[in-house]
């Protein structure tokens, strides 16, 4: 029996594992350091409160239970690869020898190491834990103001280095919650301000103009204060210096300017760019090794072009449903299929029932293309909470 290990339990490896766990002859391992699935893509609703943090997650031994009984989950942290014995160690010790392996470690939040003091002083989004944190302080805040005059008089500033899809879901979804919050309390004088600095001439940059447009219109329509086309050089434990000479205090910092493939996938013994991310063939092969795959952030992916993918779930899910059918490809001895993972479009969050759908040809925005952003989420996450929910069943009666 084939052995095919999937490092990874999120948006790449779970649609790997889709496409593999319809085969009961293979068996398969999949190994993740969290015991849980992150929504990231949800992570903006969490960190304004608008879901309870057991919605953005989805536990991994009761799904891969629910997937089938070939399928075994390990919650470990990988280690270090040996391509050439096709071995995986494990922090615990663990020795996993594979037959194929698919590596969708992910990426991390980048704090650059040139911006002094960034690191220390400010939060990033990537993981449950840093989105539960902002969450935490944010609330307590709330708390705070509602509980003493004093505090409620005092204005706040919470900062949001990057201005990617990211920093503007998260800025728009906190200030339109304290905006709902603020006056629905009637709390007085003190204002809650959410700065959102751009290194680029404008936020959510590369995008199309009329997402840009709509984007800024709406963020500032919110109250958002918007900072382009100067990055942070310099964060102090309270206030963060801009190239342009600009300081801006803050009280809590929040950081998506940036990525980096995952500290394993950078440790890999392949050739990485920049960023850490593995250089893959047209089938998420690293060069020379015919049985192991990258996908999702841990990949450097481009299109058939060349031109770089941005790390996304939707590039994530496409990379791994093509490593799972390759892989099944190659156990039938049949044809590969290169990547050629195309973006479908784009949906972005901004504040209450607010959203901007990119379809590529044409944009919607407002309600009907939240309603849409809704549906892309629900579409993804309820299939997976019922195979999760069918995999506990399992487990439980297994125990009793
Ligand atoms: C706030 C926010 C909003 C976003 N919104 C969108 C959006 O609207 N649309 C969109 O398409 N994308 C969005 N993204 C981007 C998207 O979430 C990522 O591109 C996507 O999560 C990448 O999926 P992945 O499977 O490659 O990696 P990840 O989701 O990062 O998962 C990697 C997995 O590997 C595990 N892992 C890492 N290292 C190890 C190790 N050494 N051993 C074992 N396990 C390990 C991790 O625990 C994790 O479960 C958003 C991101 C953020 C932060």
């Amino acid at each position: 029996m084939k052995h095919i290990v999937i490092v990874g339990g999120s948006y790449g490896g779970l649609r790997a594992l889709k496409e593999l766990a319809e085969y009961p002859n293979i068996r398969i391992t999949v190994i993740d350091r969290h015991p849980y699935h992150f929504l990231q893509t949800e992570g903006y609703d969490l960190i304004a409160g608008k879901v309870p943090f057991d919605q953005t997650l989805i536990g991994l031994r009761s799904l891969c239970s629910g997937f089938g009984d070939h399928i075994t989950f390990l919650h470990t942290t990988a280690e270090t690869l040996e391509p050439e014995h096709n071995r995986l160690i494990c922090e615990d010790g663990q020795v996993i020898a594979y037959d194929y392996i698919i590596i969708a470690a992910g990426a991390v939040t980048r704090f650059f190491e040139s911006v002094e003091g960034l690191k220390g002083c400010s939060y990033g989004v990537k993981s449950l834990r840093g989105a539960f944190q902002i969450k935490q302080f944010f609330e307590t805040e709330l708390y705070k103001r509602l509980e003493s005059a004093k505090d409620a008089k005092e204005n706040y500033n919470i900062l949001i280095g990057g201005a990617g899809l990211s920093g503007v879901e998260i800025a728009a979804e906190m200030q339109a919650f304290f905006n709902r919050y603020y006056h629905s309390n009637a709390l007085a004088c003190g204002r809650l301000h959410i700065h959102l600095i751009s290194a680029d001439p404008t936020i959510l940059y590369g995008l199309h103009p009329n997402v840009i447009d709509r984007s800024t219109q709406r963020l500032k329509e919110l109250g958002v204060i918007l900072h382009t086309g100067s990055p942070i050089t310099k964060v102090e434990e309270s206030c963060a210096y801009l190239a342009n000479e600009k300081s801006i205090p803050f009280d809590f910092m929040i950081f998506t300017g940036g990525i980096m493939a995952a500290p394993f996938v950078q440790n890999l013994p392949f050739e990485h760019n920049p960023i850490g991310q593995v250089k893959v063939d047209a089938y998420l092969r690293p060069h020379g090794f015919e049985n192991i795959f990258i996908i999702g952030d841990a990949a450097d992916l481009k299109d058939p072009n060349g031109n770089p993918i941005p790390p996304t779930a939707q590039s994530a899910e496409q990379s791994g449903t093509n490593a799972g059918q390759n892989i099944v490809a190659l156990l039938k001895r049949d044809t590969l299929h290169p990547a050629n993972i195309k973006m479908k479009g784009l949906a972005i969050a901004l504040g209450e029932e607010y959203a901007i759908l990119d379809t590529g040809w044409f944009q919607i925005y407002g309600r009907p293309a939240y309603w849409v952003k809704k549906m892309i989420e629900k579409s993804y996450k309820w299939p997976l909470r019922r195979l999760a929910q069918r995999g506990f069943k399992k487990l439980v009666s297994c125990h009793c």
